[in-house]
């Protein structure tokens, strides 16, 4: 039954291809000649499979995960380096026909106030947003046809990238809306999207139908094959994510990784994103009403094997998460993070970085430091804040970007596209302390760039900016 390059999700995702996987992992997670094999093999950074997968998440033997850790910390830099890439969500309507029980947007919530913006109103959001220094959104949306159709979310995407609010630009949006047709998905693709991302909730049907009682939502098999009819429309680049905490930990990580399989298999490219959501107290929404919650190690120990076994892939991590979380998994593997983040509707204009609208929130947010502290803790911790959208600029999506990758190209374009944006926003939006360690941290980094001509070419373009100058990219 099981089939990677099926299109039907039981297929590809099969349940009971998973349990084998997890009883293959619970079998040998002492098996220390084996566990050392499969290290061998991450060692080459091919990615490993999800039964190998499997086994090193069932391990529990400290020096190993110790191990584990080493081996992630080490992927991350010879494929990141040191940079970390920002982006912020954007909210634009809480309308939902769905159901999800652990969603505060589920139709039955009567008291959370519904709003929807007006593209004037996006118009604002943007400007706050480019004001903080951002350059790539991902927006936000219910699924409701009457309210937030198609056509809305490709005015929004219009508007969005329309708006140059005196340096300010956003230079790439990502789309996370509910699944849907071919048709659409190419629209968003004819619309310039960056990447389409769809969290699965969970892989695992019976407890996915009962968490989404009802709404079109509810249809497992269409939800899960969403993103190969997003690939069928043009889309290259999609994220995939569970939301951690609905169930077992294992089995979702299995199945993600047996999802990013199918991808390959059937596409020839794997996810551009995998985020790593954690479920969060909201209205309506008691976190601890779901028995699967994970704690801080199990959820650096994922991360960590998320690394591993897809080495090419971006993990993005939220707010959702604290200052320490963060900073523990960004040294695991995480690629991205956000940023001064608002997860209601129209959170952003208007507020102050210290007033923090509720009414229409998703979720609780745990770091709730402004884009500039978290630029600045970020340098200080010793990683470089990166606002680059150079690649789906420049054309480098799907299999150009993932050959790019792994031939270590990549790393030539974006060192010197992280210093230059960081430069940007110390000149446009950083505060003075901000300013003052990243002018320091520039002034270091531009001499890590082995190529002497692209160091050249980074160090004038630094001083262009300087001079008014704005948007270079590798
Ligand atoms: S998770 Fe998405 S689809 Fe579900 S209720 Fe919330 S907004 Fe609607
Ligand atoms: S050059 Fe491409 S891969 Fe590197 S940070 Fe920029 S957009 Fe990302």
């Amino acid at each position: 039954m099981y089939n990677p390059k099926s299109l039907k999700a039981e297929e590809f995702i099969d349940h009971e291809e998973v349990l084998a996987s997890l009883a293959y992992g619970e079998a040998h997670k002492d098996d220390i000649p084996l566990i050392d094999s499969i290290l061998e093999k991450a060692k080459l950074r091919k990615g490993l499979s999800h039964r190998d997968a499997a086994v090193l998440m069932a391990c529990e033997i400290p020096e190993k995960v110790q191990e584990f850790y080493a081996l992630a910390h080490q992927i991350k830099l010879d494929f990141y380096g040191n940079r970390i890439v920002m982006f912020a969500p954007l909210y634009l309507s809480n309308y939902c026909v769905n159901g999800c029980v652990y969603c505060p947007y589920h139709h039955q919530n009567k008291h959370i106030p519904r709003v929807k913006l007006t593209q004037e109103q996006v118009r604002d959001e943007v400007i706050a947003l480019q004001d903080m220094g951002h350059k790539r959104l991902a927006i936000e949306c219910g699924e409701d046809p009457v309210n937030n159709p198609i056509e809305y979310v490709l005015d929004c995407i219009k508007t969005i990238y329309s708006i140059k609010h005196k340096n300010g630009a956003i230079r790439r949006v990502n789309v996370n809306i509910a699944a849907t047709t071919v048709e659409n998905y190419r629209k968003l693709h004819e619309a310039g999207i960056g990447t389409y991302i769809l969290f699965q909730e969970t892989y695992h049907k019976e407890s996915y139908e009962k968490l989404h009682p009802v709404g079109p939502k509810h249809n497992y098999a269409y939800h899960t094959e969403a993103m190969d009819r997003a690939m069928e429309g043009g889309i290259d680049d999609v994220g995939l994510g569970v939301l951690f905490g609905l169930e077992l930990y294992r089995y979702e990580f299995v199945a993600l990784l047996m999802h990013a399989e199918h991808l390959e298999a059937v596409h020839g490219v794997g996810p551009h994103t995998i985020s790593v959501p954690r479920i969060k107290r909201a209205d309506d929404i008691d976190p601890s009403a779901f028995d699967n919650g994970i704690d801080d190690d199990t959820f650096a120990k994922i991360c960590a094997l998320i690394r591993i076994c897809v080495p090419y892939t971006g993990m993005i991590i939220s707010t959702r998460e604290s200052e320490a979380v963060r900073s523990r998994v960004i040294g695991l593997g995480v690629s991205q993070i956000s940023g001064g983040s608002r997860t209601s509707v129209g959170g952003y204009a208007g507020y102050t970085p210290d007033e923090r609208p509720h009414d229409t929130e998703q979720f609780d947010v745990s770091d709730q430091r402004s884009l500039d502290e978290v630029v600045c803790w970020l340098m200080e911790i010793g990683y470089i804040p990166s606002f680059c959208t150079a690649c789906y600029r420049e054309g480098r999506t799907g299999d150009r970007f993932m050959s790019l990758c792994k031939s270590g190209q990549i790393q030539n374009c974006c060192h010197p596209n992280a210093l230059m944006t960081l430069k940007e926003f110390l000149v446009d939006y950083a505060s003075d302390k901000t300013r003052r360690i990243g002018e320091k941290m520039i002034e270091d980094e531009l001499k890590t760039i082995p190529n002497e001509k692209a160091r050249a070419i980074c160090a004038e373009r630094i001083k262009l900016i300087e001079q008014g100058q704005r948007d270079f990219r590798f």
